[in-house]
C-alpha cells in the first residue's frame, strides 16, 4: 500500500514550490494529481502561491471539519495518483488520520508539506503530532529556509509591527493582517531576537546578560 509522506521545513523553505513542482512532473506523465489545502489558509483563497509568482487551483479547499472520506471528495481523489497536502498543520487530528486511511486503504500515495513548529517554537498542534505519530516517512525539506544570519531557518518567528513577539493567536496568516509579518529564524537568533525579550526571559536570569 502506499504511503503517507510528512515533508516539512520553516516558513520560505521552497514548500509550495516543491507542490508544483511535483504536480507538473506528475501530469506530465499523464497521471491525475489531486491537491488540497485548508480553508484556515485565507492567502491565495483557492489557490497555492509560491513565492516566486506560480499558482495553481486546489481541487479539495478543506473546510475546518470536513472529512476527507466523504462520497463528495472520494469522487475527487480515487483516480488521482497522487495527493498533495499545503500547509498540513491547519488540519485537524481527524483529517490525519483519514490521510493516513486514504494512503494505507485505498492505496493513493499523501505527501503533506508543511510547519512542525508555531511562531512560540512549540510544535504546531494536534495535526502535527498526529502526522508525527503516524506518518510512514518524515522528512526535512533540504535547507532552503535561512534565517537572518545565513544559518539553516528552525523557527518561525512572528514580528507585530516589526517587532519580534512569542504572544497571541496560533494561527494569523500573515497578509491576512497587514501588521503581522513571519521570519525564519536559526535556533541562536530565535533565542536572540524572540526569547530574551519575551516575558519568559526573565526565567533566564543572569544569562540572559551573559548572552548580551
Ligand atoms: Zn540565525
Amino acid at each position: 500500500m502506499a504511503n503517507l509522506i510528512f515533508k516539512y521545513s520553516a516558513m520560505n523553505g521552497g514548500k509550495t514550490l516543491n507542490i508544483l513542482q511535483t504536480a507538473y512532473s506528475y501530469e506530465e506523465n499523464n497521471f491525475k494529481v489531486v491537491i488540497i489545502k485548508s480553508r484556515k489558509d485565507t492567502k491565495g483563497k483557492n489557490s497555492i502561491l509560491s513565492r516566486n509568482g506560480m499558482s495553481r487551483e486546489v481541487d479539495i479547499f478543506l473546510k475546518d471539519n470536513e472529512s476527507l472520506l466523504t462520497p463528495k471528495n472520494y469522487k475527487i481523489y480515487y483516480t488521482a495518483k497522487i495527493i498533495l497536502v499545503d500547509e498540513v498543520e491547519l488540519l485537524n487530528e481527524a483529517q490525519i488520520k483519514e490521510l493516513w486511511t486514504i494512503a494505507h486503504l485505498i492505496n493513493i500515495p499523501v505527501i503533506c508539506y508543511g510547519l512542525k513548529s508555531n511562531f512560540k517554537g512549540d510544535i504546531f498542534g494536534a495535526g502535527i503530532s498526529q502526522i508525527f505519530a503516524i506518518a510512514d516517512i518524515v522528512e526535512e525539506i533540504g535547507s532552503s529556509s535561512v534565517c537572518l544570519c545565513g544559518k539553516k531557518a528552525i523557527f518561525n518567528a512572528r514580528k507585530i509591527n516589526d517587532k519580534f513577539t512569542d504572544e497571541g493567536e496560533i494561527v494569523v496568516i500573515d497578509g491576512s493582517n497587514k501588521s503581522v509579518l513571519y521570519v525564519p529564524l536559526c535556533s541562536d537568533c530565535y533565542l536572540k531576537y524572540v526569547k530574551i525579550g519575551s516575558k519568559e526571559a526573565k526565567k533566564l536570569g543572569y544569562l540572559v546578560e551573559k548572552i548580551k
